[in-house]
């Protein structure tokens, strides 16, 4: 078996360079997420607030924390003081309630909206439309402490690449028209995971979350 470093070095090769590695490191170790730093990576990914506060305390401060899981607003406070980018808002009242306590620690935060571009009913996000709404309000009325800098999605799970292909192109092309939309323009991408980020890099993705492929498989 391949070591997490070796993995982060393959994974980062594969990548082409203004493509943004987040090593997802939700159940894993402090040891495990030690062993990505010192190959080199320095923005890991996590899915739960108390999970990613507590090793936010135990862990290097140059690391930059990513939130990539579903992220209910009694949570918000144990992220705030330091997450770097919340890849996972799905709606207008989560992304108010982090700007307000964004405000309340003096900072502005980077957030992701996600849209929901797979075939399963239990994955969160906006719908293409509810998204368009929630831009346009921002264009008209836009928060001051949180900098909504693109959109994420998750493809459907299947070995059907086409499908996984067509999802991530549909998000691509909704991109470009958000991008239009908005007046300081969206630059990050969010899509891409350890079973189908090569489809995503070719369907044009800026930031690809990978998990297991380069920590193994959660229990
Ligand atoms: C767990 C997770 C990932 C990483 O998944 P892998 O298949 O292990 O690469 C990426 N994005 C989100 C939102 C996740 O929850």
């Amino acid at each position: 078996m391949s070591s997490i470093a070796d993995n982060i070095r393959q994974t980062k090769a594969s990548l082409p360079d203004d493509v943004t590695l987040v090593a997802v490191s939700k159940f894993k170790s402090c040891d495990d997420i030690m062993e990505a730093y010192g190959a080199g990576q320095r923005v890991f990914g996590e899915s739960r607030a108390l999970e990613l506060r507590d090793k936010h305390e135990a862990l290097p401060k140059d690391i930059q924390w990513h939130f990539i899981g579903h992220l209910q607003t009694n949570k918000i406070k144990y992220i705030i003081p330091f997450v770097t980018l919340i890849h996972s808002i799905d709606s207008l009242k989560l992304l108010e309630e982090v700007d307000a306590q964004a405000r309340n620690h003096g900072r502005s935060v980077d957030c992701l909206l996600q849209v929901h571009i797979s075939q399963e009913e239990t994955k969160f996000g906006f719908t293409y439309d509810e998204c368009r709404a929630v831009l346009k309000e921002l264009a008209d009325a836009p928060l001051a402490n949180v900098n909504v800098v693109g959109l994420m999605g998750m493809a459907t799970y299947t070995d059907d690449m086409d499908v996984v292909r067509n999802e991530f192109a549909g998000l691509k092309a909704f991109f470009e028209e958000a991008r239009a939309m908005m007046p300081q323009r969206l630059s990050v991408l969010s899509m891409g995971m350890s079973e189908d980020y090569e489809v995503a890099v070719q369907e044009g993705t800026t930031m690809v979350r990978i998990g297991s492929k380069i920590f193994g498989l959660r229990n």
